[in-house]
């Protein structure tokens, strides 16, 4: 819907060419181009703020502005879980942090065969069993490989949903993908690390896929009909609640 005078919006925060070979081929989502608000031109945080009609997505009026505002987030956990086919699979979701657990939830709304979890946080592992994980795993105090080996009569997942960028944690992930497996990467590493390439995805004839942003704009109605459908609630991810004004205080919490 093209966005009138009055209109409650959300933005898409990738700006793109609409010139390019990406961008003439449906693929916008990898535009060399790209102007991200917030990173190559302001507006991140602005209380006002130009921008282009195309990156205004209109939204129902009665949508509540705190599920509004997750939605191109969401949109990250949506590309990333429908990567692959998950329904019917055993999933692996390492890192659990805001998209994390949105990305299980959709895991969950397409009927994955179970949902594994990982983090180092206690209180994003309640959040991941709130919004579907059938087991939360505590990285540091738990042996991941070993218990998601034990709930999978020793196989693995099928599915790796890579959000930590940790390599611990892509080691783990790795470790527990089965033979023939297919792993999603959104998850953004500190820097280059070791990483068994042989074992890990030539021997084992895994298909890897790196995420970037959402696909515009498939991945934003995808995301609108997991919302509106009730598929997907996002309510348990909103945990605190903030003034504009007190977006440090809300950062440090
Ligand atoms: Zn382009």
């Amino acid at each position: 819907k093209v966005p009138n005078i009055g209109d409650f919006v959300s933005l898409e925060s990738h700006v793109i060419c609409n010139l390019c070979a990406y961008c003439r081929t449906g693929r916008g989502h990898i535009c060399q181009n790209t102007r991200l608000i917030g990173v190559d031109r302001d507006g991140g945080f602005a209380e006002y703020i130009a921008i282009d009609a195309q990156n205004a997505w209109v939204n129902p009026p009665d949508m509540p502005v705190e599920i509004a505002v997750l939605q191109e987030n969401f949109g990250n956990a949506v590309h990333t879980a429908f990567a692959t086919d998950v329904t019917a699979k055993k999933v692996l979701v390492t890192g659990c942090g805001p998209v994390g657990i949105m990305t299980i939830a959709v895991a969950r709304a397409a009927a994955a065969r179970s949902i594994y979890a990982t983090d180092v946080s206690p209180y994003r592992l309640d959040l991941a069993k709130k919004m579907g994980a059938d087991l939360a795993l505590n990285a540091i105090k738990e042996n991941v490989v070993e218990q998601i080996l034990a709930a999978t009569d020793g196989e693995g997942v099928d599915i790796l949903l890579e959000m930590s960028g940790a390599p611990s944690a892509i080691e783990q992930g790795f470790a527990l993908l089965k033979t023939g497996g297919e792993a999603a990467l959104l998850g953004v590493a500190p820097g280059p690390f070791t990483f068994d390439w042989n074992h890990h995805i030539v021997f084992k004839a895994a298909r890897v896929y790196g995420i970037s942003g959402r696909k515009l704009w498939e991945t934003w109605y995808q995301s609108r009909g997991l919302v509106r459908s009730g598929a997907v609630d996002l309510r348990p991810v909103v945990t605190h609640r903030f003034q504009l004004e007190d977006f440090e205080k809300a950062f440090a919490t």
